[in-house]
This record gives structure tokens, C-alpha cells and sequence, in this order.
């Protein structure tokens, strides 16, 4: 116990006491960075910032652990417990690293400049400028995909952002309060106190999960008098739910769902959203369709990721990225196709993974191993070009000098052999509700599928491992400690 006592004040000793920071080089490249997120943050983390003009922009000052996002939906975890400011985690680097709090509205790549428009409230006013680059990484991730389904966007609320999770927050306890107001009719109790979850993934299990936790835990003893008539829908297009999972695990969260009285409406694809129904069509044993009407109080849609503007906009711009879809296509360096000083790292890269948090992290690692290499071994070839021009200026140092010669071209020769990106997978994880989890993970070249009680346990600490600081891990296991001992706090 003494041992982890030290090792979390040595953190926090570490956070309050960084290293003095040297001022960038004018003479070194310029890398810019897009975005805050898993890909990029993995990238910055193990950079070596000295090599470079290292430029960051976002319009996000902060790192987001997403997979416990859904949590702050209820309150079991609150969202700062899961934010890491940018200008903390910079502060740690070497070297002078510019943080710009601005969102890249487009890319020149022919006069290698990245278009930013600053938002600024202070200011009052939009501020739009260029920023321009020797070498660019674009980690800016995807938006959320609506398919072009009419009232999607008036209506629904998504769940990628800390702002989303704090209005579905909001929005559950306005329906509850809602409903428990004096006189309402039966039929609006129901539609209020109806959620419906539409996306069948990771994202729409674990938010009906936790909010079905929060009605049982929380709201049902806080307000009795609504208690059967809170209801959970989740809505999927394809015959399961989480079909990147194993067949065992798919009728494990089934089974789950029923138990938590979660109704799943599979086969069941979204056609039509009004502020109070969702409109859909079913597709039953014989092949036939029925048209459904679901009332609604809260809708969350989940439906997975779409192509942002600036990434559209850039795709267009280059010819070889003419056939790419899903994202800007990279190749096996992570180089967008077409390009020679592009990278592009997580969701709005294909590389041909899924878009997970997991790749993600993984690619920017492999980013920084990259670029470190590169600024080794440019130093080194400037060092051997040096070293022969040398070599006849002073004679009677020629054997010294091409035993360093030689050192250095054996030292380059190991470390420009740069495999490629090769993707890892460590496994899938996802909360289910009820203190339970369903977890798919890869051990030994084999796959082990469980899910339940115990597997709730290794989500946990598997996620408390992952959290960004032992500032977060703390935050993290206080949230947990209070909701469990003195319920979920449901203030508005
Ligand atoms: P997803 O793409 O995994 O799932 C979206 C689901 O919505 C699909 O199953 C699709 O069939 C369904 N759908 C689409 N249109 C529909 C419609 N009109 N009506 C009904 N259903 C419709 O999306 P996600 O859950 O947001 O996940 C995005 C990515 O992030 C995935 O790669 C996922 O694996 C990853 N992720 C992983 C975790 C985890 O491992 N715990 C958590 C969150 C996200």
C-alpha cells in the first residue's frame, strides 16, 4: 500500500514539477498536428518535440477518454474526471510545442498551408488565418453519421462529445420531472418516459446499459410513482446487436437486455425522426415489412461515424483519393495516398481497421516512432556528410574518421529500417449494464470470449489503466465510490 501511495505522489509530483522547456528552432521543420484526440494525443505523448516546430490545433483544449463517456451520460462518472487538458499534457514535452484552440477548416496541400477559423467568445467575432507546414498529421476523427435521414439532426442526440453526454444528462431528468409533473395524461407519461437508443454497436449497448442502471439504482427510488413506466428501446437495423462481437457474446448481451427489461427491436431500420416519434420499418421472419412508430421523450442516436467537411474537402483536392469513401486512404506508413507530407492517424484515416479508439492510439504511436527516426536520421546523414567532407582536410585523422563514419552509416542502417503500421488487437470491451460486461480479448495468438460479473471487474480496471493521468484514475475510482455509496446526483 505504501508503494502505491508513492507512486501516486510521485505522479502528482511529476504533474506540479515538469521539466524546464527549451524554445523551438526556426531552423527545424514545421509539423502540424489536427486534433486532440486518441490518435493524435498518442502521437504527441511519445514525440520527440526537439526535432520539430511542433504546432497543435483543435478546437478542443482537451483529451477525451471516450470509453467512459457513456457513463457521464448518468452521472456515474463526472466529465472533467475524464478530460486532460492539452496545455498539461504539452507542458511535460522538451521542447516548445504552440497549442492553437481552433477548429481546420481546409487544407492547401499544393501551398502546404491548413486553413484555421477561431470561434473566439472573448472576442466576440470569428477569426480566420493560415498555418503553414513542412509536414502535417491529420487526426481530426469523423462525425456522426445520420444517412441523410430526415429530422436526425433537429432531433436526436448524439453521443461523441462531452457536451453531448452533459445534454443527455440534462435531458433524461427533464424528462423524468416532465412526466412527474401534476396532470399529465398516461400517453405522455409513457412517451416521455420512453428512450429510445437507435444503433445496435458499442455505443448504443453500453449508453441503454447505463441508463437502464440509473433508472433501477436511482431514479425508480427517487420517484416511485414513475417507476413501470420508464422504458428502454434499442433500435438496430441488422438481426443482432454488437456484431463485431462473437456469436456467444451477441446472446449474452441479448439474454442481459431482457433480463433489464432493455427492448431490442432488431431488423428494425430508421426512416423517419419527428420531435416526438421515431418512424421505422421492420422486417419480419417472412421477409415482410411493417411500418413502426415509436413515441419518444429522449432519442440518442448511435448509428456510427461519417466523413467530416475538412477531411471531404481535402479528399477532392487530391486525385489518388478519388475511390475513398470512408476517409482519407493511407498507406501501409500511414502517408495519405497521393501526398509525401501527410499523415493521417484514427477515424478519419482508412488504413483498413475499425474505426476504434484502440487503432487509433496505436497508429499515433507508431507516428512518433516514425518521426523520431526520421530527425535520427537526418542528423546522421548530415553527421556522415560532414565527417567525409572532413576527411581529406585532416589527413592524419583518416582511420578515426572512418571508424566514425562507419559507426554512424551502421547506426542509420538499423534505424531506417522502419516497419511498417501493423495494428495489435488487444481486444473488445463493452459494459452491458447491471454490473456486467461482455469482453472478446486476444492472449497468446488466442481468443478468449467472456461476460459477466467478473468481466465487469476487468472492464474496470482495464479502463482504469487506460485513463490518461493518475490524476484521472483517481477522479475515475472517486465517481465510482460516490455514485455507489450515495446514488448518482440527478440536479439539472
Ligand atoms: P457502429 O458503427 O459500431 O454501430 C452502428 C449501428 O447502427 C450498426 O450496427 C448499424 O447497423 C446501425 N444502424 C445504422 N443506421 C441505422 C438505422 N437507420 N436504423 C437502425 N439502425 C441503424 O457505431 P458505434 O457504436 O458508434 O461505434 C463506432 C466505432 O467505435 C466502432 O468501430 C466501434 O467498434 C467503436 N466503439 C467501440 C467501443 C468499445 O469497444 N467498447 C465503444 C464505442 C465505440
Amino acid at each position: 500500500a505504501l508503494g502505491g501511495v508513492g507512486w501516486i505522489g510521485y505522479g502528482v509530483y511529476q504533474d506540479r514539477h515538469p521539466e524546464p522547456q527549451i524554445e523551438a528552432d526556426p531552423t527545424k521543420k514545421t509539423l502540424v498536428i489536427l486534433g486532440t484526440g486518441w490518435g493524435s494525443v498518442s502521437l504527441l505523448k511519445r514525440l520527440d518535440t526537439e526535432n520539430y516546430n511542433v504546432i497543435v490545433i483543435s478546437p478542443r483544449n482537451y483529451f477525451l477518454f471516450t470509453p467512459l463517456l457513456p457513463s457521464c451520460t448518468t452521472g456515474t462518472i463526472e466529465h472533467r474526471s475524464i478530460m486532460e487538458p492539452i496545455r498539461t499534457i504539452l507542458r511535460h514535452k522538451r521542447a516548445n510545442v504552440k497549442f492553437y484552440e481552433a477548429e481546420a477548416s481546409s487544407i492547401d496541400p499544393d501551398r502546404k498551408v491548413v486553413r484555421v477559423i477561431d470561434n473566439s467568445e472573448v472576442k466576440g467575432a470569428t477569426v480566420e488565418t493560415e498555418v503553414p507546414y513542412d509536414m502535417l498529421v491529420i487526426g481530426v476523427g469523423a462525425e456522426n453519421a445520420t444517412f441523410g435521414i430526415p429530422g436526425v439532426r433537429e432531433n436526436s442526440c448524439f453521443l461523441k462529445e462531452i457536451a453531448d453526454a452533459q445534454l443527455i444528462r440534462k435531458k433524461i431528468m427533464d424528462c423524468v420531472e416532465t412526466a412527474a409533473f401534476k396532470d399529465q395524461s398516461p400517453e405522455e407519461i409513457d412517451r416521455l418516459l420512453h428512450m429510445v437508443v437507435v444503433g445496435g454497436g458499442p455505443t448504443g449497448v453500453e449508453f441503454a446499459g447505463e441508463l437502464q442502471d440509473f433508472f433501477e439504482e436511482d431514479i425508480k427510488k427517487l420517484i416511485p410513482d414513475i417507476s413501470d413506466r420508464f422504458r428502454v428501446t434499442l433500435i438496430e437495423a441488422l438481426p443482432n446487436v454488437l456484431p463485431s462481437f462473437s456469436k456467444q457474446l451477441i446472446e449474452y448481451t441479448e439474454s442481459t437486455f431482457k433480463e433489464e427489461k432493455i427492448d431490442i427491436k432488431t431488423k428494425t431500420m430508421v426512416k423517419k425522426v419527428t420531435d416526438k416519434t421515431v418512424e421505422a420499418e421492420i422486417t419480419g421472419p417472412d421477409g415482410k415489412k411493417e411500418k413502426v412508430v415509436f413515441p419518444y421523450g429522449l432519442l440518442v442516436w448511435a448509428t456510427g461515424n461519417a466523413v467530416r467537411p475538412v477531411v471531404k474537402d481535402l479528399m477532392v483536392r487530391i486525385p489518388a483519393q478519388k475511390d475513398s469513401r470512408r476517409g482519407l486512404a493511407v498507406n501501409e506508413y500511414l502517408v495519405v495516398q497521393g501526398t509525401r507530407d501527410i499523415w493521417a492517424v484514427g477515424d478519419c484515416a482508412v488504413a483498413g481497421y475499425a474505426p476504434t479508439a484502440q487503432v487509433a492510439g496505436q497508429e499515433g504511436t507508431f507516428l512518433a516512432r516514425l518521426f523520431n527516426n526520421m530527425a535520427k536520421t537526418e542528423a546522421l546523414e548530415e553527421n556522415i556528410r560532414d565527417l567525409s567532407g572532413s576527411l581529406n582536410l585532416k589527413p592524419g585523422n583518416a582511420a578515426e574518421v572512418s571508424r566514425e563514419i562507419e559507426e554512424n552509416e551502421r547506426q542509420l542502417r538499423r534505424i531506417k529500417d522502419v516497419k511498417p503500421f501493423h495494428y495489435s488487437h488487444q481486444g473488445s470491451l463493452a459494459y452491458i449494464g447491471s454490473e456486467k460486461a461482455v469482453a472478446d480479448v486476444s492472449w497468446f495468438n488466442g481468443n478468449f470470449a467472456s461476460g459477466g460479473s467478473l468481466t465487469y471487474l476487468f472492464w474496470r480496471s482495464a479502463y482504469l489503466s487506460m485513463c490518461f493521468s493518475t490524476r484521472n484514475r483517481l477522479l475515475v475510482i472517486n465517481d465510482w465510490l460516490k455514485s455507489k455509496l450515495f446514488g448518482r446526483d440527478v440536479s439539472r
